[in-house]
């Protein structure tokens, strides 16, 4: 096993990292800003190294810091968390050529999973359904018309190196597809640097269920079942849960067997997640993200699977040791993404956090780096932290996660806890019954 882990990441998931590193026995150590010095993931680190100011491009993203920071301290891997470099496939080229190892998938399937035009035509080749669209990227308006009216309107034009929702824009009709084309052109290029642009049908009223996989790349694959992450603002997630409301039992297994297939097939290594809309009893494939995600606590809760150590096991050359029939899904859970944002304009809210106290008790978790006294820097994302609950059944969840809003006191700043105490007040929320514009409705009502 590994000797040492370097964790290239902060706050809530890089405690949530050192937190298997230690169960195993593996020694870690933290990166920071200057930022950061006192975070919690510093703190509690065996080691830590600070390689850079504030900004994320001079330290978090800073790639020669980082390896002088594993060269220092000796580390033998790398767990890149979610973000910063996690989905950098030269990252991974750069410590392979260094002889640490990446606790995540082979560069080449970091590669084309990132790029979201070969990332569908590869979920298509591996038979996963996909959303209706364009065989490639469309290059000049007279081909997006001819495409668009085949596929039939409203369609989508979307980024292929788009994320966090941007470069993404609806044409309702032929009237409006040659200014959506120019509008997301526009936005991937100054937020990519590159403006290859694709079309899909755009679904009226889909959820964005989601299949967590975790495979071993030698033959040994398994689906943890889905996550529905429909609840989204500007096509972020806020509010997530395992397993969806909206799928049965047959339904599961048959599109899980599908993805599982697939990452047999590709030789995938470690976990990721295989993204789809999904809308009158069809899945279409979006996107899959090739690390572990913000949301991953729920499937830890309704499997007993520990995601991080699987990771882990699987990197250093493990195989996955157990089948699918192994994996078992009991009761259900939910977590709610905790920003220090305004809960109705979601302006950032950083600052010093003048008391803390959490909630507990049977089937709680919190997955968090803020203590009371400790400054929120303006810096970076403004999650900090996750409240995850987990119940025997959807109905003693969201009784328990009122319970644990009802508890939770943060002061000094503006948090989105309010938010979610109004939407497990919601008949819809309660009754499990949202699509991907629900939360935004709801907001704007
Ligand atoms: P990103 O990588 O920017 O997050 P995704 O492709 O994962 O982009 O899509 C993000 C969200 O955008 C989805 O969860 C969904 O809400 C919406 N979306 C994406 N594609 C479509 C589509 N074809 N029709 C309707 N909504 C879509």
């Amino acid at each position: 096993m590994f000797d040492k882990i370097l964790i290239a990441n902060r706050g809530e998931i890089a405690l949530r990292i050192q937190r298997a590193c230690r169960e195993m026995g593996i020694a870690t150590v933290a990166i920071h800003s200057t930022a950061d010095e006192n975070a919690m993931h510093v703190r509690l680190a065996d080691e830590s190294v600070c390689i850079g100011p504030p900004s994320a491009t001079h330290s978090y993203l800073n790639i020669p810091a980082i390896l002088a920071a594993c060269e220092i301290t000796g580390a033998d891997a790398v767990h890149p968390g979610y973000g910063f470099l996690s989905e950098n496939a030269r990252f991974a080229e750069i410590l392979e050529e260094h002889n640490i190892t990446l606790i995540g998938p082979k560069a080449s399937h970091i590669r084309v999973m990132g790029d979201k035009i070969a990332a569908k035509a590869t979920a298509e080749r591996l038979g996963i359904p996909v959303v209706p669209g364009s065989p490639g990227a469309v290059t000049n308006n007279i081909d997006a018309r001819k495409i668009a009216a085949e596929i039939g309107y409203p369609v989508l034009v979307k980024a292929a190196a788009g994320g966090g929702g941007r470069g993404m824009k609806v044409a309702l009709s032929e009237n409006e597809i040659d200014n959506a084309l120019s509008t997301a052109r526009a936005e991937a290029k100054s937020a990519f640097g590159d403006d290859a642009l694709y079309i899909e049908k755009y679904l009226a009223k889909p959820r964005h269920i989601e299949f967590q996989v975790l495979s071993d790349g030698k033959g040994g694959a398994v689906h943890l079942g889905e996550r529905d992450c429909s609840l989204q603002r500007r096509h972020q997630k806020v509010f997530e849960e395992a397993l969806s409301p909206a799928l049965n039992l047959a339904q599961r297994e048959k599109i899980g067997t599908v993805v599982s297939d697939a990452m047999k097939e590709l030789g995938y290594l470690g976990v990721g997640t295989v993204e789809f809309l999904y809308e009158n009893g069809e899945f279409y494939f979006i996107e899959m993200n090739t690390r572990l995600q913000v949301e991953h606590p729920i499937t830890e809760m309704i499997t007993g699977i520990d995601l991080v150590q699987e990771q882990i096991r699987i990197a250093h050359g493990a195989s996955l040791g157990y089948g699918q029939s192994d994996v078992v899904f009991a009761g259900h859970a939910i977590e709610c993404r905790i920003n220090a944002e305004n809960p109705e304009t979601f302006t950032p809210s950083p600052g010093l956090i003048e008391a803390y106290h959490p909630p507990g008790g049977l089937g709680v978790r919190i997955d968090s780096g803020v203590y009371a006294g400790y400054t929120i820097p303006p810096y970076y994302d403004s999650l900090i932290g996750k409240l995850i609950v987990f119940g025997k059944n959807r109905n003693e969840c969201l009784m328990r996660l009122r319970r644990s809003l009802g508890e939770f006191v943060i002061e000094g700043i503006e948090t989105t806890i309010p938010l979610f105490s109004r939407l497990v007040a919601e008949p819809d929320i309660v009754n499990g019954n949202y699509d991907i514009h629900w939360l935004e409705d709801f907001l704007d009502s």
